[in-house]
C-alpha cells in the first residue's frame, strides 16, 4: 500500500496524538482497516506504539454496542431499545428528578478523551440545558496538578509550552515521574535524538522502568517524596551559585521568598526524606545548570498526589531559578495524559470553567460566554464539585440523583473504586454513552452506543497545545450515534432550540471559536481548513491571519506584569504513611499494551496477549520475607479494600514498594486500594502512593 494512502487522522488513545492514516477496504459490511503511521506529524514522526498499530481492531470488535439498552427499573435486566425510546426515557427521568430535587440533582461527567467539540457542547449542555453546577471530568485525575501549578506560575497551562521537537535540542532533561517508554513510546524518539547529540537524561522514579533504564542517571526515589527532592535540588543550585540571577531579575517575581523557603532543605535532609544520595542530587543540578539548553518535565508519578500542585510548583521553581522557561530548547513541561487531555481541560467540562480556559466565577467571562450562548449570565450556575467529590456525593441526600456519563469508566479508574461503584449504584438514573458495555455502563439505566475515533470528525489538542483534526475514515456500524447527536437529542427533549445544540462538529467548533475568543486558550483564529493545511495550529491563535503560538513564553509570560511567579512551597509526608498494619508502599501506573481503564484495549487480541492480567511487582527481598514466589496470586490490602494479582518479582522496584497497573476490572482493580485524599488546589487524588500489606492467596 502507498505510504500516503488512507485518511489522515490521529490515534484514539494518548496525548501524543500520533498521526496515522486509516484505510478501509470497504468490501462487504464492516470494513477491514489498515493503519499506517504519518511522517508529517512531528509528535510521532513516523512511529506508533502497539496500541496505535492495533487501534483498528476496536472498530470491528464483537463487543461493540450497536443498539441502545434500557433498564426500566432497578433490578431489571438491560434490554434493547430504539434511540427515540432511550432518549425519551432519559429526558423524562431527568425532568422528573430535577422537578423533585432541583437542577443540581442531575450531574454530568465527561472525559479527557472527548474531542474539543464534545467537551464544549457537554459543558454548554450542563450549564444551559440542565442548569446544573454538577459537572466535572476524569481529566481531573490526570493533569490537574500540573495545570494548577503552571497557571499559578506562568498564567497559562499548556502541557508543553514549546514544540515537541525542542526536546531533541536540549542538552539535559530531568524527567520526574514519567515512564514515556511505556506510556507514549514514540516520544522516546525525541529523547534518543537528544542523547545521540550528547544530551543527558535523568529520570526520577521509584521503579527502574524501561524509561529509567535508558537514563544516564536514575534517581530511585521513595514514593511520595518528589517535592522534597525538588526543594533539595533548588537548595543545591542556590548554595553552589548555579542559579541564573539575570533571568530571575528580568523575568520573574518572588524569588527571595522561595530562596528563604528552601534554605532548610540542605542536601542531607533531602536525602533522608527521598532516599536519593546527595552525590546524585548534586550531579543532577550541575548537569542541568551546565547545559546550554535544559528541560524539566513532570509526569503523573510526581503529580498524582495530595501535594501534586506543590510538587509541580517546586520543579517549576527549580526551572525558573535555572532560567529555563521561555528559552528555545529549554523549559518546563508536563507530559503524558489522555488523548485530548489538553483540549478537554480548556473548554468547559471542568466544574469551575467556561470555554477558552475562562473561570466560571469571573463576571466578565460569564458575560462573554453567556452572550455567545444567548442566555442571561445570571442564569449560568456557579462552580460545582470536583471529580472525586462529585462521584463521592452521588446518591447521597445532598448529592446528585442522576448522572450523564460520557467517555469515562470510573468504576475502574476512580480512586477508592469500590466505594465509587456503590455510589453509582445508589443513583436513581445513570445514562452512559460508550462504545462497549464498560464496567460502569453495566450499572446504567440507559446505555447509548457511541461512534468512536475513526468513525467521526472532531478536533483534539495534543500535549504541545497543537490543535489537530481527527477525520472520519470509516462509516460507523448501523445503530450507533455520535456523542454530539446524543447531547443534541437530549437538549431538544429538554426544550432547547436544536440550533443551539448542533450535531455537526464543524458548527460546534465554529461556536467554540467564538466562545474562546479573548480567553487564555483562544482558538478563534483556528479553522478546520488551517489545521489540515498546517498539520495543526498552536493556541493561542486569536485571528485567522495569526500564525499560532508554538512558544508562548518567549518574550513575556501571560501574567498581569508579564513575569513568571516563584511560589514558595514546602514538603509534607504522604497522606498515608506505612506503619505496622500496612508496612509497604503501593504505587500504580500503566503498562505498554493497555490504556487507562482498559475498556478499549482489553478488547484487542494482541494487546491482551501482551498484557493479559494484572500483576503485583515486588522486590526479591520483599518476596522472600513474605514467602511469595513468582507467578503465584497475591492479595494486596489497603485501608479501602483488597485487590489481587499475580506476583512478578523484579529488582527494578524498591524493596519497600509494590507496583500495580490499573487497567483491569473485578478484583484486579488497583483502584480498589488507592487513596482519594485530595490536593487542596487541584483536587487531584493521591493515586500514586498509599500504604498496603501483602499476603499469598491461600
Ligand atoms: Fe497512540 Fe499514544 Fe501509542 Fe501514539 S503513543 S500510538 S498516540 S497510544
Amino acid at each position: 500500500m502507498q505510504a500516503d494512502a488512507g485518511t489522515p487522522t490521529h490515534c484514539p488513545y494518548c496525548a501524543l496524538q500520533c498521526g496515522m492514516r486509516v484505510s478501509a477496504d470497504g468490501a462487504g459490511g464492516r470494513p477491514a482497516v489498515t493503519i499506517t503511521p504519518r511522517t508529517d506529524v512531528p509528535a510521532n514522526d513516523g512511529g506508533l506504539c502497539q496500541k496505535g498499530w492495533t487501534a483498528g481492531e476496536l472498530l470491528t470488535s464483537p463487543d461493540r454496542l450497536t443498539t441502545p439498552l434500557l433498564r426500566e427499573r432497578r433490578g431489571a435486566p438491560l434490554r434493547p431499545a430504539g434511540w427515540d425510546e432511550a432518549l425519551d426515557f432519559a429526558a423524562a427521568r431527568i425532568r422528573a428528578i430535577q422537578a423533585e430535587h432541583g437542577a443540581d440533582a442531575v450531574a454530568v461527567f465527561g472525559g479527557g478523551g472527548l474531542t474539543n467539540e464534545k467537551a464544549y457542547l457537554l459543558g454548554k449542555f450542563a450549564r444551559v440545558a440542565l442548569r446544573t453546577s454538577q459537572i466535572d471530568y476524569n481529566g481531573r485525575f490526570c493533569m490537574s496538578s500540573a495545570a494548577a501549578a503552571t497557571n499559578r506560575a506562568f498564567g497559562l497551562d499548556r502541557g508543553l509550552p514549546f514544540p515537541i521537537t525542542d526536546v531533541a535540542r536540549a542538552d539535559a532533561i530531568l524527567l520526574a515521574g514519567g515512564n514515556l517508554a511505556e506510556t507514549m513510546p514514540p516520544f522516546v524518539r525525541h529523547l534518543t535524538r537528544m542523547r545521540e547529540a550528547g544530551g543527558r537524561l535523568i529520570v526520577v522514579d521509584p521503579r527502574r522502568t524501561p524509561t529509567a533504564r535508558q537514563a544516564d542517571l536514575h534517581l530511585q526515589i521513595t514514593p511520595g517524596t518528589d517535592l522534597a527532592l525538588a526543594l533539595g535540588l533548588l537548595h543545591i543550585a542556590i548554595a553552589e551559585g548555579l542559579v541564573d540571577e539575570d533571568y530571575i531579575e528580568r523575568r520573574t517575581t518572588g524569588f527571595d521568598a522561595v530562596r528563604t523557603s528552601v534554605s532548610a532543605w540542605w542536601p542531607e535532609r533531602a536525602e533522608r526524606v527521598t532516599g536519593i544520595p546527595v552525590a546524585q542530587m548534586r550531579e543532577t543540578v550541575r548537569t542541568l545548570a551546565a547545559a546550554r539548553n535544559a528541560m524539566i518535565l513532570t509526569g503523573r508519578g510526581a503529580e498524582q498526589h495530595a501535594k501534586g500542585t506543590d510538587t509541580a510548583t517546586a520543579f517549576i521553581n527549580l526551572a525558573l531559578a535555572l532560567g529555563l522557561p521561555g528559552r528555545p530548547g529549554s523549559g518546563y513541561g508536563c507530559v503524558t495524559g489522555q488523548g485530548n487531555g489538553q483540549g478537554g481541560r480548556e473548554h468547559g467540562q471542568k466544574s469551575d470553567q467556561l470555554p477558552g480556559y475562562r473561570r466560571l466565577d469571573d463576571p466578565a467571562a460569564r458575560e462573554h460566554v453567556a452572550r455567545v450562548w444567548g442566555v442571561d449570565p445570571a442564569d449560568l450556575p456557579g462552580p460545582g464539585r470536583s471529580a472525586y467529590e462529585l462521584l463521592d456525593a452521588l446518591g447521597t441526600p445532598d448529592g446528585p440523583r442522576a448522572l450523564l456519563l460520557l467517555g469515562s469508566n470510573p468504576v475502574v479508574s476512580a480512586p477508592r473504586a469500590g466505594h465509587i461503584a456503590d455510589r453509582i449504584a445508589a443513583l436513581d438514573l445513570l445514562v452512559v454513552s460508550d462504545l462497549v458495555l464498560s464496567e460502569t455502563a453495566e450499572l446504567a439505566d440507559v446505555v447509548l452506543p457511541a461512534t468512536q475515533w475513526a468513525e467521526e470528525t472532531g478536533t483534539i489538542t495534543n500535549l504541545e497545545g497543537r490543535v489537530l483534526l481527527r477525520r472520519r475514515a470509516v462509516p460507523p456500524p448501523p445503530g450507533v450515534r455520535g456523542d454530539l447527536a446524543v447531547i443534541s437529542g437530549l437538549a431538544r427533549r429538554l426544550g432547547q432550540d436544536p440550533a443551539a445544540f448542533p450535531e455537526d462538529p464543524r458548527a460546534v467548533f465554529d461556536e467554540l471559536r467564538r466562545a474562546s475568543a479573548g480567553g487564555v486558550a483562544d482558538y478563534s483564529g483556528i479553522t478546520y481548513e488551517r489545521i489540515e493545511a498546517e498539520t495543526g495550529v498552536f493556541w493561542p491563535c486569536p485571528a485567522e491571519d495569526h500564525p499560532g503560538t508554538p512558544r508562548p513564553f518567549l518574550d513575556r509570560f501571560p501574567t498581569p506584569d508579564g513575569r513568571a511567579r516563584f511560589v514558595p512551597v514546602d514538603h509534607r509526608a504522604a497522606v498515608e504513611d506505612i506503619d505496622d498494619g500496612y508496612p509497604i508502599y503501593l504505587t500504580t501506573g500503566r503498562v505498554l499494551a493497555q490504556y487507562q481503564s482498559g475498556a478499549q484495549t482489553r478488547r484487542i487480541r494482541a494487546l491482551n496477549e501482551a498484557a493479559p492480567e494484572v500483576y503485583v511487582e515486588l522486590h526479591p527481598d520483599l518476596a522472600e520475607r513474605l514467602g511469595i514466589t513468582a507467578g503465584e496470586r497475591v492479595r494486596v490490602t489497603s485501608r479501602r479494600g483488597t485487590a489481587e494479582g499475580v506476583a512478578r518479582i523484579s529488582t527494578a522496584i524498591r524493596s519497600d514498594t509494590v507496583f500495580m497497573p490499573f487497567h483491569w476490572a473485578g478484583d484486579g482493580r488497583a483502584n480498589l486500594l488507592t487513596n482519594p485524599a485530595l490536593d487542596p488546589t487541584s483536587r487531584m487524588p493521591e493515586f500514586k502512593v498509599c500504604a498496603v500489606r501483602l499476603e499469598r492467596v491461600a
